[in-house]
């Protein structure tokens, strides 16, 4: 094998190589997800708060609605019962008594809405631990999937890897360096072909003393646009 062949096997490994490695990246992205379960635990614990918080509301509501009747449900006793017979005293009792109805009414209007909004989140938490157990269930599933796949897809990299290595061993080390420096900076592709006189990555005809360069060199040599090396094989 002439340099030139190695140097584009080589290449055809290492996208083989890439392509294998992004695989693996992909199953390992997939696995770090978790499915989305972490999102999600999130949200149903931040609703359970809103469900308390909601539940911690009506109760005082609803303590304040019991205490505020008997407050009334005293006051009018003592206005109506008939023991109080002093104007003063009768006035001032029916001040507190507007007052007190006041506080009432408006724990009443309070007590609906706060109804509502603790159904609301009752509803939601439900609805989110549902969604949450099909999904921790389903991700189980996945998850196996996953390891395994991770391990087959580690597994042929490193086949993959292996062989490129062995490649590489027989390539030159000013030629491989060159190919690898290329490589890297070029999205994976270092070595191009003349087709006709033309390089095949930049699509530029080559001058004739640049092909006469090129067949008389032990290897590809580096196209003017510097992008690639060249080949003729
Ligand atoms: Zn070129």
């Amino acid at each position: 094998m002439t340099i030139a062949q190695s140097l584009l096997s080589l290449q055809s490994t290492d996208q083989s190589l890439a392509i294998r490695r992004r695989e693996y990246r992909e199953v390992q992205t997939e696995l770090d997800s978790e499915g989305g379960l972490p999102k999600l635990r999130e949200s149903c614990d931040s609703t359970r708060v809103r469900v308390l918080e909601a539940k911690v509301n009506m109760a005082r509501l609803e303590s304040d609605l019991a205490m505020l009747k008997d407050e009334v449900a005293e006051l009018e006793t003592r206005l109506y019962g008939g023991a109080i017979t002093n104007v003063r005293q009768l006035t001032a009792i029916e001040t507190e008594h507007s007052s007190v109805r006041r506080n009432l009414a408006q724990v009443e209007e309070a007590i609906s809405p706060a109804q509502v909004a603790a159904e609301h989140a009752g509803q939601q938490f439900a609805d989110l631990t549902a969604d949450l157990e099909a999904k921790e269930k389903a991700w189980k599933t996945r998850q196996v999937e996953l390891r395994s796949e991770k391990i087959e897809k580690g597994t042929a990299f490193n086949e993959m890897l292996q062989i490129r290595n062995d490649e590489a061993a027989q390539i030159p080390d000013d030629h491989l360096a060159r190919y690898t420096r290329l490589f890297r900076s070029n999205r994976g592709i270092a070595i191009v072909r003349v087709d006709r006189g033309v390089c095949q990555g930049c699509a530029v005809r080559l001058p004739v003393g640049e092909l006469t360069r090129l067949r008389a060199a032990d290897g590809p040599i580096p196209c003017s646009c510097g992008r690639a090396l060249l080949t003729e094989h």
